[in-house]
């Protein structure tokens, strides 16, 4: 069994040593490794690391930053199955779920390649008499990633891409879960020529977070995970001075309009709820049925969410994998008997799914229920699993007000052929991101990720212009050369 350790300076360091967590293969049940949990002096070691690496790292041009990121992109296409399989294997989802979910983490690479352009400042001649300004954007230092166990390559590859590519350098904790594919990533980011101390993968559990959110010589973090966890890193790393962005939880609605094409609305249903066996930030979790479109939807998911393919990773006909650990299959399970006790009928129930060859995997059938209420907790809490709630509405008011007083405001999307109504939905509803017609509306690397409300606590979004901003901060330069310079002291503020 593999012991796994940390990615420090260039090296592996710590593996077996210290305290250790079991990574399991969630489509056996079987722990398949175990992972070393840094202590604060270990995390220290990697923030030491990351702070002797900055000052080269920052001064090399961003031209020469970029190549390393062309370099690392081919790498990345190279071993992208490698990594799919790293990802499988410790998350459990499908295969060609894994590789797409390489392929966006490449995306983030490939607009950071272009980083001499995004750091373009502004410069304007004469703001007074031979007086010029200049504005510049500087990497802030050591930056930090704490990421969730749901998307092992793509969540991690948000951040430090565009991080390193700023000129900073990067120590990333990922979830304990599935550490594989991080170590992977560090790798593949030295052999690509940054130089070692620039990423650093620290391995751990809350004393990692903690010794990373108080540490004098960190000046940014980035996360994303659960919400009561994101408003804490928040609320800890902001108070010891550093700018923190840290992205949520959520409770994504679907709102169904009569009009919309129903079979489309129902294929986009099935993908978004039950893809990656609905362990998805932006999975669908809500469908909201307006009039008519309630029943018309259920006659149409019954069947399909029965007829689910479920499977191993390694399965290629498999739609969707088992959920990641026995406590998060007990966690779905537990909401699925609360949504029955609570009074949702439940139309489809996936709670005895065994597996032949695979009865010690953690896979609960897709689960869907009807006529779901506002006050139910399967309705307002993120329940994170193969489970889709349809709540039924007379109107469009009445579902758009449903998507607005939600505690999370991550995504959210609109299926009808009325323009006038999808327009009114993407200006009015209180969320980060929008479909029309499109249920999992996740941006491109050039676009920007985040939510609202309590979906993310923080200033900016992740990746694309936001991401560049949020890895520098500005400074404005006022110039003057001795010819400009007028005669005596000045007492009075200039107005050029
Ligand atoms: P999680 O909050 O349990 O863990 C996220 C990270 O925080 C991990 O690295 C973990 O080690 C660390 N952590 C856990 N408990 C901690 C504690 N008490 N103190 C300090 N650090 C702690 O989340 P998860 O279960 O790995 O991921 C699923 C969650 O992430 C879901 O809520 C999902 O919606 C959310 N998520 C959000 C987005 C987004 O973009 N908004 C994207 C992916 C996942």
């Amino acid at each position: 069994m593999a012991d796994l350790g940390h990615f420090v300076g260039g090296k592996a360091v710590g593996n077996g040593r210290g305290r250790l967590a079991d990574v399991f293969n969630p489509a056996t049940g079987e722990v398949a490794a175990r992972v070393a949990l840094a202590t604060a002096s270990e995390v220290d070691q990697a923030v030491q690391n990351a702070k002797a690496a900055f000052p080269a790292w920052s001064r090399t041009p961003p031209l020469t930053r970029a190549r390393v990121m062309f370099k690392y992109k081919e790498l990345l296409e190279k071993n992208r199955e490698t990594l799919a399989r790293a990802i499988g294997a410790e998350h459990g989802k499908v295969m060609a779920d894994a590789a797409g979910e390489v392929m966006r983490g490449i995306e983030v690479v490939e607009f950071a390649c272009g980083i001499p352009h995004l750091l373009k400042g502004d410069f304007t001649e004469n703001v007074g008499t031979n007086v010029d300004t200049y504005s510049m954007r500087q990497p802030l230092g050591v930056c930090v990633g704490i990421t969730p166990f749901n998307f092992p390559a793509m969540v991690p590859m948000w951040m430090f891409p565009i991080a390193v590519a700023c000129g900073n350098t990067f120590v990333l904790k990922p979830s304990e879960r599935d550490p594989s594919t991080p170590l992977l990533l560090a790798r593949l980011l030295l052999e690509a020529g940054a130089p070692a101390g620039v990423l650093n993968v620290v391995n751990g559990d809350k004393e990692a977070v903690d010794a990373l959110l108080t540490h004098p010589d960190v000046a940014a973090i980035s996360f994303v995970g659960s919400t009561p966890i994101a408003e804490y890193v928040y609320r800890t790393g902001t108070a010891t001075g550093k700018r923190v962005q840290a992205l949520g939880g959520a409770k994504n609605h679907m709102v169904v309009l009569p009009d919309a094409d129903m079979d489309q609305a129902t294929d986009a249903l099935m993908g978004a709820a039950y893809g990656s066996a609905g362990e998805r930030c932006m999975a669908i979790s809500v469908a909201v049925a307006v009039g008519s479109a309630g029943d018309q939807l259920i006659a149409r998911l019954a069947p399909r969410v029965r007829g689910l393919k479920i499977g191993p990773y390694t399965d290629p006909e498999a739609e969707m994998g088992p959920l990641v650990t026995k406590q998060a299959y007990d966690r779905v399970k537990g909401y699925v008997d609360t949504g029955v006790k609570e009074g949702a009928e439940l139309v489809v129930d996936g709670r005895g799914l065994k597996l032949q060859g695979y009865e010690k995997g953690f896979f609960l059938g897709g689960c869907l229920f009807d006529r779901v209420r506002p006050e139910m907790r399967i309705y307002r809490e993120e329940i994170f699993g193969p489970v889709l709630s349809v709540v039924r509405t007379p109107d469009y008011e009445q579902a758009l007000g449903l998507v607005n007083a939600h505690e999370f405001g991550n995504g959210t999307a609109i299926f009808t052929r009325d323009g006038d109504a999808a327009r009114d939905f993407a200006s009015r509803a209180q969320i980060g991101m929008v479909g029309v017609n499109v249920p999992i509306p996740v941006p491109v690397a050039y676009h920007s990720f985040g939510g609202w409300k309590h979906s993310l606590f923080g200033d900016h979004h992740m990746h694309g212009a936001e991401g560049v901003r949020f890895y520098t901060r500005l400074k404005t330069i006022t110039a003057r050369w001795p010819k400009g310079i007028r005669a005596g002291a000045e007492f009075v503020i200039p107005t050029m």
